[in-house]
């Protein structure tokens, strides 16, 4: 046993480098890597007792004490009773919808959500009679109004990719429960460090483990948290059964990070913010998503349901499609990648990356236009930043 696991007073900080962590006989102070795809018993009896039960360690395909260990961990920093770690934030998703849903069910889902997201939902989930309602994620009449007697599940991100946009969870919970639906939040973009879902009243929470989780661009993998029943034994079950699961390895990568998350998100939200108020000072820069920034329609949202305002910004530039290649392609530190979440800053166009699977008409009404740039901002000199960004600005009209 843990000797924490008894002290509920625990701060967010001590939990993320305490949580879950269970010495063996070796004594080791940092966490050990199982990495064993299966477990040995004593005898045949304690074999059939713990296959009957399925639980302690069998099969790494669904019990791995690394893997546990990281889980126990983000559960404890998201407020949650129980969580799956997954091979992918896709997985995660998919795990969710394949357990909780049936032929027939029907989920509303905020139109700015990851790209594949949503093809996940349009090519693969509708194919098994699971219809999808897309709505303005800040458009709570709009969430209303799609409900349906069938509908089981809200399923939003917020703040959004990559507009920034910002929902209302406290008030989406509110509206979900009236009619006996469950919020799903994917807190991928503030993570618990900024935002903890639970206290708003969601009823479960997706990761993608692959962006801050990890922090350093190196693992994929994903996480859902929820309550005892339906993570701890329905997604379990799911888990076992059809096992998009987790690597120890990933896991240990992943539970390291935790331990740093904080301080990583404060870091990178600190640059964004710095970052975002220059690039809205600047002539060849139109307009500036950032919910820190007074001019975002959200910001007092932001204030309440957010710690700090986050590690993405976007922004379009004038000019379209061209302008926005340009000054891409004129950054040295910035790379030149889709990931997010990373120590090294990132830049990318969604139209062409990101969202380039979606039609035109779906690019649209989730608002991605051609003008837009998209940077995840790491943790090298703000400064440093900053110049990357003015020399390719400044190809694009000159600054006075
Ligand atoms: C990346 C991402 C996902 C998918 O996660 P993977 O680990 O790439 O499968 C889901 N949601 C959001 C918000 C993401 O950014």
């Amino acid at each position: 046993m843990n000797p924490i696991d008894d002290d509920a007073e625990l701060g967010f900080a001590s939990l993320a480098v305490r949580a879950g962590q269970v010495r063996t006989h070796e004594g080791e102070h940092a966490e050990p890597i199982f990495l064993t795809s299966s477990f040995v018993f004593a005898d045949a009896a304690e074999a059939a007792a713990r296959f009957s039960a399925g639980e302690g360690n069998i099969y790494s395909r669904f019990t791995n004490p690394t893997v546990r260990l990281f889980q126990d961990r983000l559960a404890a920093l998201e407020g949650g009773e129980a969580c799956i770690a997954t091979s992918s934030g896709m997985a995660a998703i998919l795990a969710t919808c394949m357990t909780l849903l049936k032929s027939g069910d029907h989920i509303v889902c905020a139109n700015a959500v990851f790209g594949t997201t949503i093809s996940l939902l349009n090519q693969y989930l509708n194919k098994f009679g699971v219809a999808t309602t897309y709505v303005p994620l800040s458009d709570l009449g709009a969430w209303e109004v799609a409900i349906r007697p069938e509908t089981r599940l809200f399923y939003l991100e917020t703040p959004s990719n990559p507009l920034m946009e910002l929902a209302d969870i406290q008030a989406l919970a509110d509206l979900a429960h009236a009619h006996d639906i469950l919020l799903v939040v994917d807190n991928c973009f503030c993570t618990p460090a900024l935002q903890r879902p639970f206290r708003l009243g969601a009823d479960l929470v997706i990761h993608s483990g692959t962006k801050y989780l990890d922090g350093q661009g190196r693992c994929v993998g994903g996480a859902v948290v929820g309550d005892r029943q339906r993570v701890g034994a329905d997604i379990f079950g799911f888990l076992r059964t059809a096992g998009p699961s987790l690597s120890p390895f990933n896991a240990w990568v992943f539970l390291k990070g935790l331990e740093t998350l904080r301080l990583r998100m404060h870091a990178h939200s600190a640059a964004a913010l710095h970052l975002a108020r220059w690039l809205e000072a600047q002539p060849a820069v139109e307009r500036v998503y950032y919910p820190g920034l007074p001019s975002h329609p959200q910001h007092e949202l932001a204030k309440r349901q957010q710690d700090a305002f986050g590690g993405i910004v976007s922004f379009e530039v004038r000019g379209g499609r061209p302008a926005a290649w340009k000054l891409i392609d004129a950054t040295r530190l910035l790379s030149i990648t889709a990931n997010l979440g990373d120590a090294k800053s990132t830049i990318t166009h969604p139209a062409t990356t990101t969202h380039g699977r979606l039609t035109p008409q779906e690019r649209e009404r989730a608002g991605i236009r051609e003008s837009l740039v998209r940077i995840s901002v790491g943790l090298e000199e703000v400064t440093d930043i900053q110049r990357d960004l003015e020399r390719g600005l400044r190809r694009l009209a000159p600054l006075p």
